[in-house]
């Protein structure tokens, strides 16, 4: 989906029912001890709950003027366990198949019925960079893969040209899975339904760093209505995400159309990059 108005102030209430959920379930795994991998056994892998409220918006475009200031998070109710989700014992790149195989058979929210592929993630985990995009467009939803077509290329670039790495190096994921047809926004029960995937995902890649592409992403995982302009430019400990490292900057689809704002984004990611120890490629 193609980000419109990032720098434009983003009062959006739908941000924060993700970011409660995001939260929610945070705080629960803290209370239990758990934070690696293999304490993701009991992670519920196919939500099913409508929730009450909605929870992140997965399409960039829509003018943020016609967005609705935020309410204060509600509490999200726990994700109740499925029987066709039984515990998971296997090795990280087990439970990630695992995790993968559920997403592409969900049925939880009405996106199923339209999508052509499930966007699960490009990527595999462990990995030190976890970039998390908002919802599928036309070209994931065809290919599977998150990030491909311009935007995609972009990424590349950046994770490739600026950062030194390579593409398998890292993690892309959404934070929704299936493409809402035309690009609509997705409901609220959409989009609050899909949240714990994410939560798996990050729990899964155990990232030493979150990049958020947009504002709509980086607003529910910051659980902030704030701009892009007010949230970028520095690293996040959010508690809702148990004090992972976050850095939120401009999408990729933004910077195609606002290319003056690369320099903003280069800046992010340096300060990123300085936040894992890595230095730039050298210039050929
Ligand atoms: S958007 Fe998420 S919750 Fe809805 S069908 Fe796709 S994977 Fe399932």
């Amino acid at each position: 989906m193609m980000p419109k108005d990032e720098a434009h102030s983003d009062p959006h209430g739908e941000l924060a029912h993700l970011a409660g959920a995001l939260r929610h379930h945070v705080v629960r795994q803290q209370r239990r001890g758990q934070r690696r991998v293999a304490d993701l056994q009991e992670v519920t892998l196919i939500p099913q709950a409508p929730m009450a409220a909605s929870s992140e918006r997965a399409v960039e475009s829509r003018p943020s003027s016609k967005e609705k200031p935020a309410p204060a998070p509600a509490a999200v109710p726990s994700p109740p366990r499925s029987p066709a989700s039984p515990p998971n014992p296997g090795s990280p790149s087990e439970t990630w198949r695992s995790l993968r195989e559920k997403v592409a058979a969900c049925q939880a929210c009405a996106l199923h019925e339209t999508r052509t592929n499930t966007v699960f993630a490009d990527g595999d985990p462990p990995a030190r960079v976890l970039f998390i995009g908002e919802a599928p467009g036309f070209h994931e939803d065809q290919q599977g893969v998150p990030f491909v077509g311009q935007a995609g290329a972009l990424l590349t670039d950046i994770i490739q040209k600026g950062m030194g790495l390579s593409r398998s190096e890292v993690v892309i994921a959404n934070t929704l899975k299936c493409r809402p047809p035309e690009n609509r926004d997705p409901s609220p029960m959409e989009k609050a339904t899909c949240a714990p995937f994410l939560l798996a995902q990050i729990e899964l890649v155990d990232p030493e760093l979150i990049i958020a592409l947009g504002r709509h992403a980086a607003g529910a995982l910051l659980q902030s209505t704030a701009s892009m302009g007010q949230m970028r430019g520095r690293i996040h400990r959010p508690p809702q995400l148990g004090g992972r490292r976050v850095l939120a900057t401009y999408h990729p689809a933004f910077l195609l159309r606002s290319p003056n704002m690369k320099k903003e984004t280069w800046l992010d990611i340096q300060l990123g990059m300085a936040e894992l120890g890595l230095s730039p490629p050298p210039r050929g």
